[in-house]
């Protein structure tokens, strides 16, 4: 926290606090320190005050306040970002506005398949709200106990089953939110087509919290699957896979959710993270979690031998794959217990990743037929270097976490991490791939903004915040370059 602030500074702090009551600011260091520091520890910041609001109306007047004294605001959900978006950055004062009392789901409505929720509201509870009415709100990922709606908005997060829904963008009918001048601009009727005019939605969703604060959502639900057949694959080679998976898609008529790489070293590093068994004995140099899940009764119909009609379509397809050695080894999961503990240790792969003392990990997406030459070329290269590899990837979308990791403090200096970034970079930019797919740019990626993004772009988005955010209160510093 900033000590001894200057008189209107103290006297703004006053007012955001007669807004938001003695429940809605936090001024002291020790209470303070969660929501300055990142998830990776990498990013840190600091703030007049963390400031909680709780409702829409309570925001608008906070921003105006701000507005009016020109003091920065940084939203927070909760805090899982990895890009460092979420955390104040630079020498203006700046509130850290934190949604974490903004947390009601405000309405669900079944038969339109819809819920209406407050920004602040957390990913899994959402999730666990609905179960009961057999409807999904279908953004996974191993960050779900914690992270918000508005903080998966505001990234356009993925995760694993972006393959058969998309990302949180496509999960999103309408969005209210406060724009930096203090006004609410509200679209949560749940309309699917409404072409009029510049559409703010998907101007805020992937916009890191530099346009506005989201606060809340109407968000598209989906049927509870009643048959899912999940698996643990060894595939011969990185070549395999996309036969693979397209011959799943064809079997299944689609139905692919999840179709995760995730090699032999990162599953021996998440294995030994949690103290589990790994699937096989032998370790899948290939390896993939799959799952297949579908809302159609007839797919759940169990047959004479008790295998249920989809499980029994998957079998089939698998065992034709492995004749054809396209697939070495499966694991179909014959119980929830199975299934979930493959789901576990596909969801503690970050942290067991980010328990090693040097990590770097990319974000990249590449077109899908790049990926094996990708990652066999750049696998050597970071091993004849003298550093690991610890990937973990959203095969179907072709989206890698490609991660450098070292145990030694010898082995990981700046001059070989740094000749390994740009190399690495390069290469996926000359594949036509992306260097940030669905982590968001916050601070960590604003160089590769500037590198390989063309200027028209750049220069398209800076205008776009000049004209909606021209005093750059909204979380400055992060996802796009200074004009
Ligand atoms: P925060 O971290 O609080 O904020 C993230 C960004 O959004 C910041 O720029 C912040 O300013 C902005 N923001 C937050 N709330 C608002 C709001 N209401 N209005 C405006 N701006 C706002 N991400 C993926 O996409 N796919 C994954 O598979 C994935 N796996 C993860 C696994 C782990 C273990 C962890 C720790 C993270 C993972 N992430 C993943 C990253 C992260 O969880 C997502 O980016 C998530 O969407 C962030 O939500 P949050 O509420 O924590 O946002």
């Amino acid at each position: 926290m900033q000590h001894a602030l200057p008189h209107e500074t103290a006297t703004t702090v006053d007012a955001i606090r007669a807004i938001v009551g003695e429940r809605g600011i936090v001024t002291d260091a020790a209470s303070a320190a969660r929501y300055l520091t990142d998830w990776t520890g990498e990013f840190t910041g600091e703030a007049i005050a963390i400031v909680r609001p709780a409702s829409t109306e309570e925001v608008s007047q906070v921003v105006r306040l701000c507005a009016a004294a020109g003091i920065a605001i940084t939203s927070q959900g909760g805090n899982t970002g990895i890009a460092g978006g979420g955390i104040p950055y630079g020498n203006r004062p700046h509130i850290l506005l934190s949604l974490d009392r903004m947390r009601t789901i405000r309405s669900v409505d079944k038969a339109a398949r819809t819920a209406t929720v407050d920004a602040g509201v957390v990913l899994q509870t959402l999730q666990e709200t609905i179960a009961p009415d057999d409807l999904i709100y279908p953004l996974m990922f191993g960050a779900r106990g914690s992270c918000t709606i508005g903080g998966n908005l505001a990234t356009n997060a993925g995760g694993s089953n972006v393959l058969r829904y998309g990302t949180a963008r496509a999960l999103c009918l309408g969005l209210e939110a406060v724009l930096p001048d203090g006004s609410i601009v509200s679209d949560l009727s749940g309309v699917r087509k409404d072409n009029t005019g510049y559409d703010l939605r998907d101007l805020l969703i992937g916009a890191e919290g530099t346009l506005g604060v989201i606060t809340g959502a109407i968000l598209r639900l989906f049927p509870a699957p009643v048959a899912v057949a999940t698996a643990f694959l060894s595939l011969r080679d990185m070549n395999s896979a996309l036969v693979v998976l397209n011959r799943l898609q064809d079997v299944s008529g689609g139905l692919v959710e999840a179709f995760e790489y995730m090699p032999a070293p990162l599953v021996e590093a998440i294995c030994a993270h949690l103290q589990m068994r790994p699937p096989f004995d032998a370790p899948a140099e290939i390896g993939i979690l799959l799952e297949i899940a579908s809302s159609r009764p007839t797919d759940a119909e169990v047959d004479d031998t008790g295998t249920q009609n989809l499980q029994g379509i998957v079998l089939a397809a698998l065992e034709a794959l492995m004749e054809e050695d396209m697939v070495v080894d499966a694991l179909v999961a014959s119980s929830e217990q199975q299934r979930a503990d493959l789901w576990r240790m596909r969801e503690s792969a970050a942290e067991a990743i980010f328990a090693k003392p040097h990590v770097y990990m990319f974000d990249i997406a590449l077109p899908l037929a790049k990926v094996p030459e990708f990652v066999s070329l750049t696998d050597a290269e970071v091993d004849a270097a003298g550093l690991s590899t610890l990937t973990v990837a959203h095969l179907g979308d072709g989206n890698l976490h490609y991660t450098m990791v070292a145990d030694s403090d010898a082995a990981w200096t700046a001059d070989t991490v740094n000749r390994l970034k740009d190399h690495i970079l390069e290469r996926v930019n000359q594949m036509g791939g992306s260097f940030s797919a669905e982590h968001g740019i916050g601070r960590s990626k604003l160089d590769f903004m500037r590198r390989y993004r063309k200027a028209e772009r750049l220069s398209a988005m800076q205008k776009i915040k000049a004209a909606l955010d021209p005093a750059e209160i909204m979380n400055p510093g992060k996802t796009i370059p200074a004009s």
